[in-house]
């Protein structure tokens, strides 16, 4: 293909970003999110460790340790690469801040998406600046069980029907401003189910990869 043609095509290829504590990460993230990016075509997820803010409930794990498991996890995995800019703030940080920040890196017309877990959208309204999420990034859903499909406040019921998407190729035909739910596969695996296992001594093999269950052994983390 000449070069033009190749440079045209990568504009246009969807991206996407995903947030969370990892403390630690688990099949829970790795999986669905995996089957996300074969469902809608995704070439490359960035993960996101959290900078979580001093009067917040802290992580078990502190922000290098987060990040070391993070890595550990993606080793060689060549759909997922990370990126330290949340962990490095000292003052908190909100999505909306990075989604800005990365729509000013990524240039407008990029396709660019964020994933969540249900769970995360039945809380959407929480979010600092929720409603101006879609102005920079798609979002796109992960199912997760023991987690209603139902949103219970009308504001975020009308705003997912407003923007919901049910054919993936519009995600990568506009930059910006759709809601997809994917049918990924449902994990029942949580980092609180994880670090309280650990607590009492009881298995986590098959909840998170082998490399990071070693880590976490090595670090004493979770006693
Ligand atoms: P904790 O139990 O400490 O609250 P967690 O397991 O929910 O942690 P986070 O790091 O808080 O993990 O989650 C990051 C993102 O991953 C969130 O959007 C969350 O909804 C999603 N997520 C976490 N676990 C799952 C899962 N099992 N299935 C689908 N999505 C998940």
């Amino acid at each position: 293909m000449p070069n033009e043609h190749l440079q045209a095509a990568a504009k246009h290829r969807l991206t996407a970003l995903f947030g969370g504590t990892f403390d630690p990460i688990h099949y829970g993230h790795l999986k669905p999110v995996t089957a996300m990016a074969q469902e809608v075509g995704l070439q490359n997820v960035t993960l996101l460790p959290n900078h979580v803010p001093p009067h917040r409930p802290q992580p078990e794990a502190n922000a290098q340790q987060r990040l070391t498991m993070v890595e550990l996890a993606i080793a060689g995995n060549p759909l997922f690469s990370v990126d330290e800019r949340e962990l490095h703030r000292t003052t908190p940080s909100y999505t909306i801040d990075t989604l800005i920040e990365v729509r000013q890196e990524r240039g407008v017309g990029a396709p660019l998406a964020f994933i969540i877990g249900q769970d995360s959208l039945l809380t959407l309204h929480k979010w600092h600046r929720w409603e101006e999420i879609l102005h920079y990034c798609h979002l796109l859903v992960c199912a997760r069980p023991g987690y209603s499909d139902r949103l219970d406040t009308p504001e975020l019921q009308n705003w997912l029907e407003q923007h919901r998407v049910y054919d993936a190729q519009q995600l990568s035909q506009q930059p910006h401003g759709c809601i997809y739910l994917a049918d990924t596969p449902l994990l029942a695996i949580s980092a609180t189910d994880i670090r309280q296992r650990r607590h009492q001594g009881i298995s986590c093999d098959d909840l998170l990869p082998r490399a990071v269950q070693r880590y976490i052994e090595l670090q004493g983390l979770y006693r």
